[in-house]
């Protein structure tokens, strides 16, 4: 199918729906959405419950200023050119080669894929376009694919790989169209059913068994086969029951240092299982389904919660201590899991915890040329250095150096998603015909209402910014509703459309501009941002603002190691950083008046927004040095709790977002005034 094909095709899967659309409570009555109970007959038609919002078929949404420059970075660094020389991707068994043959070379496909359409990189795309025609090429005619033979050696084969490759390959077919791609994913599925009804699911794959369903509903809404729900019910009937889990109090407790690594507590499965729970409502429509996912991220965040909106996990979770670690491939799983979350239940809070996520916590992990990554990021992150006694629970010596595999090469090959998988969920179209801007970043997406061809620009700096202007330019006059996020967080926020009247919109809801659109109209976005001091873990105190985190500026030093080890020529080295500047401050701030302690200041946007030269704003705040608050086993130690006193001078302090810091202290003690 073309382009337009598929779009008028996904117009019409839209339009079957209008008829289960209702008012979904508790968001201000602005969008609409399917019904849990009520609406049996529309679930028996259609076989899957209507999500609240679908993604634009891949490639419909274009990265502009900050995010086409990061996603530029991107594609010039690691991600562009990992098959050229890393052998688990460049001679992967997937491929005929002889290295690593199971989930590595998914994964980097899996974020290639995207960055390439949405950037529109001819080179990106015929690269990923060559390594999936060599996997379709090598499917058997019984459907398997990918070295399963090899992999298999002594022990049932975990068809994890399967699930992941196959929900990489619906994506450059959504891309592409390419029908053989199609066809394999298709058998690819026909042939797992025989599989798993012999080697129930384990390890791995039970774990992560809805990642499965991602494709099969993919494939479902073309085909209408019977067959493919049997697949996801036989899935989730052999996979892991996260509410069964999470009714348990072992994964409230953080493992221990050098403790005991668990599949249940394992920092990647926990990252992706919130989605379980929505491609399981699809499913059919269970309450219980809807209401999960708000629970297990309560207990996530009450139990191992860091103030960038992800949970520590080095490599299992690891309580609410801000130098305990957060594997990237936990950061770039749970993005995408919270894009799902928003696509299938369309509550806005998912978008505000997505943009927490993607501002903060992703582009932190990554050297500002993203060259270098870290296995584990922390939040209070001083140095990054090879530490024999560093305190992660089951992680090793380099975790959080800046490198090509520090630690283990997972994030190496899972990495690449983040950001260019965040540009394509930007915006979803509603099952009433309209478009929902559910996350924010400088972008354009195009999409056809009644087959009008549309254009919504998004011109801001935001998240550095609080102004957003779009630009909604349609060929000929067409109504459709656009649903715009509101975040929680937002004070007093407001709405402008078409040099009209400013009016109010309420925080934590899509906001409904309904009209019939002519030419180009202008609609301005005001996102005030007040900030705030938040009291966490031993009652340090965290500086937000906004959707953004902010951390102490530190000078770096960075000293390459590992350079005799294999593929670490430059530019893909490793590197340790160290504090060229003093880190152990207290802040002079209060929790109940944060704007009286803060000033901030806009800088511009670098060409590298999220480095430390890059940062788009700064804040100033009083404090001064702690000389008590000491170093233990290579991080900052564990804040001592309450207020604290010290006999240095008060200083002015300069704060930058977390995302742009590579090095920080971002839970700070709290100084006596
Ligand atoms: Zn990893």
């Amino acid at each position: 199918m073309s382009h337009l094909d598929r779009r008028s095709f996904l117009g019409r899967v839209a339009g079957a729906s209008l008829g289960v659309a209702a008012a979904l409570p508790g968001i201000g009555g602005s969008l609409t959405a399917p019904r849990d109970e009520g609406t049996r007959g529309a679930q028996r038609r259609d076989g899957l419950a209507e999500p609240a919002f679908r993604p634009l078929p891949l490639g419909s949404i274009r990265p502009r200023g900050w995010l086409e420059r990061q996603l530029r970075i991107q594609a010039d660094g690691l991600t562009g050119h990992l098959d050229e020389f890393w052998p688990d991707v460049a001679r992967s068994q997937w491929f005929g080669g002889d290295a690593e043959g199971w989930e590595r070379a998914p994964y980097w496909l899996d974020g290639a894929i995207p960055l390439a359409y949405v950037l529109d990189d001819e080179r990106l795309k015929a690269k990923v376009g060559e390594r999936v025609a060599a996997i379709v090429r090598g499917q058997r005619a019984d459907g398997v694919f990918g070295p399963v033979a090899a992999a298999s050696g002594v022990r049932p084969y975990d068809p994890w790989a399967i699930l992941l490759a196959n929900k990489m390959l619906v994506q450059h077919h959504d891309a592409t169209g390419d029908e053989r791609t199609f066809r394999a994913v298709e058998a690819s599925l026909r042939a797992l059913g025989p599989h798993v009804a012999r080697t129930p699911l384990f390890d791995w794959g039970k774990y992560r068994w809805f990642e499965g369903l991602v494709p099969i509903f993919q494939v479902y809404e073309r085909t209408r086969e019977p067959w493919l729900l049997d697949l996801a019910h036989t899935l989730r009937s052999q996979g892991t029951d996260y509410p069964a889990l999470y009714s348990r109090e072992s994964v409230t407790l953080p493992t221990p240092r050098r403790g005991r690594w668990t599949w249940d507590k394992h920092v990647v499965n926990t990252a992706m299982a919130p989605k379980a729970a929505a491609l399981s409502w699809r499913l059919d429509r269970r309450a219980d389904d809807r209401a999960f996912p708000a629970h297990m991220l309560g207990i996530l965040d009450r139990c191992h919660g860091q103030v960038t909106g992800t949970f520590t996990g080095d490599e299992c979770l690891a309580g609410k201590n801000p130098v305990q670690g957060t594997e990237l491939c936990a950061v770039v799983e749970f993005l995408y899991s919270l894009e799902i979350l928003l696509s299938v239940f369309g509550d806005p809070a998912f978008g505000d915890r997505l943009e927490r996520v993607a501002f903060n916590a992703l582009p932190a992990t990554f050297a500002p040329d993203m060259w270098a990554h870290q296995y584990d990021q922390q939040v209070n992150q001083v140095q990054c250095t090879i530490n024999p006694d560093h305190m992660w629970t089951t992680n090793g010596p380099e975790s959080n150096i800046y490198g090509l595999e520090p630690n283990f090469g997972c994030c190496t090959a899972n990495m690449h998603q983040g950001w260019p998988k965040l540009a394509a969920h930007l915006w979803m179209t509603t099952p009433d015909g309209g478009l929902a801007a559910v996350a924010y970043a400088p972008s354009e997406a195009r999409f056809a209402p009644r087959g009008v061809p549309v254009t919504v620009s998004l011109d801001t700096d935001y998240p550095f910014r609080e102004i957003l202007e779009l630009t909604v330019s349609a060929e000929r006059p067409v109504a459709f509703p656009l649903l715009l996020r509101v975040p929680g967080w937002a004070v007093a926020p407001t709405l402008q459309v078409a040099g009209g009247r400013e009016t109010a919109t309420r925080p934590g809801t899509f906001h409904r501009v309904e009209r019939e659109w002519r030419g180009g109209t202008r609609v301005s976005l005001r996102f005030p941002m007040q900030p705030r001091v938040t009291v966490r873990y031993n009652d340090a105190v965290a500086v937000e603002r906004g959707p953004l985190v902010y951390s102490l500026r530190l000078e770096e030093r960075w000293t390459r190691v590992n350079a005799d080890r294999p593929h670490r020529e430059l530019p893909h080295g490793d590197f340790e950083v160290r504090p060229g500047s003093q880190w152990n401050c207290g802040l002079l701030v209060d929790p109940a008046d944060a704007a009286s302690g803060l000033t901030f200041e806009e800088r511009p946007v670098g060409e590298r927004p999220f480095s430390p030269e890059g940062a788009g704003m700064q804040a100033r705040v009083r404090g001064r040095r702690l000389p008590s608050w000491e170093m233990a086993h290579g991080w900052a130690a564990e804040v001592a709790p309450g207020l604290h006193a010290s006999a240095e001078p008060l200083e002015d302090l300069t704060l930058i977002p977390y995302g742009c810091t590579n090095i920080r202290v971002t839970e700070f003690p709290r100084l006596r005034a």
